[in-house]
């Protein structure tokens, strides 16, 4: 990788505990091909700069107006508009405002810089924390996340990658040596409603676990609970017929839906799309999760 590569990042979060095990720092990589109708992430999905808008933190002082060169923003007595479309990512406008209520969703950042931040947290790690690359979907910049953990293996740094599987296959046996956790997105086993609800076939995601597992990569697989959607017995017969088929799957976990991602919408002047009905109670999950152990699972 040239020296100046930049990375698309949204977040580095420090100091995490459900990213792998032990504490970790979780950089979320820009860009998605999936667009999940429950995603948490949504701000993460497009590769585009967009500038997130919170309202409640707007003063109307008319900064942004001012300076961005598309009149984008408008004030009018009782209301600032955005018009996205109009929008070319500059970030004039998150410059000029005082008040935090511009922001950018992209940050360029070298694997260096990047590092700079992972390297504040490591004396945390121990045996069992370390990086995890997240998104987004971390190869949807493929050469970018090799860089970078390939560096992390150079510096010594454990590796986890969360990832939804969709991605290109002629990166894997470059990929699988340098990532020492795949924590893995198994969204619906029912290959029509994952088409719908994450606008993807899944055969290819399938395809590249199993490859992960043949080359020895070890992975965990993570299953969201929808309720009303995927919780269903064809995706549970289809978990246990992928973890029986798994040299290298450590264990299952379920998460449960929540609609907390459905608010992230809104800075990106869209609508909140989060869904009580798809919440499952305690006792779904309670049920969900006897129905896995019964087919010789290991949950966690
Ligand atoms: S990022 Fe630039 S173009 Fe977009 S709204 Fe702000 S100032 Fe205008
Ligand atoms: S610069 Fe910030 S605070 Fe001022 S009007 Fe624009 S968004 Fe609101
Ligand atoms: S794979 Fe993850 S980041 Fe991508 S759309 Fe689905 S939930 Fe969002």
């Amino acid at each position: 990788m040239k020296k100046d590569n930049l990375i698309s990042v949204t977040e580095i979060q420090r100091f995490c505990m459900h990213d792998g095990p032990g504490v970790r720092t979780t950089v979320f990589l820009k860009g998605c091909p999936l667009r999940c109708a429950w995603c948490h992430n949504p701000e993460t999905q497009s590769t585009a700069q967009q500038i997130l808008y919170y309202p409640q933190k707007c003063i109307g002082c008319g900064a942004c107006v001012a300076v961005c060169p598309r009149g984008a923003h408008r004030l009018t007595e009782d209301a600032h508009l955005f018009d996205r479309a109009l929008c070319q990512g500059c970030r004039a406008c998150v410059a000029a405002c005082c008040s935090g209520a511009l922001e950018p969703s992209r940050k360029e950042m070298t694997v260096e810089e990047i590092l700079t931040v992972v390297e504040k947290d490591r004396a945390f790690y121990g045996a069992l924390g370390g990086i995890t690359l997240s998104g987004g979907e971390p190869m949807a910049q493929p050469e970018n996340a090799l860089a970078l953990l390939r560096e992390c293996r150079r510096r010594g740094i454990g590796t986890a990658m969360e990832t939804c599987g969709y991605f290109d296959a002629s990166y894997l046996e470059a990929l699988v040596p340098l990532v020492d956790l795949f924590l893995w997105d198994f969204k619906d086993g029912n290959p029509a409603r994952h088409r719908e609800y994450t606008g993807v076939d899944p055969a290819r995601i399938r395809q590249n676990l199993c490859r992960v597992d043949a080359l020895g990569g070890v992975s965990v697989l993570r299953c969201i609970m929808v309720k009303g959607v995927n919780m269903q017995e064809d995706h549970y017969e289809a978990i246990a017929s992928l973890w029986h088929s798994l040299q290298h799957c450590k264990h299952v976990e379920l998460l449960p839906y929540h609609a907390y991602g459905g608010s992230k919408m809104i800075p990106l002047g869209m609508e909140d799309n989060g869904r009580r009905e798809w919440i499952p109670s305690e006792e779904d999950m309670e049920t969900a999760k006897n129905i896995l152990i019964k087919k010789g699972i290991r949950l966690k």
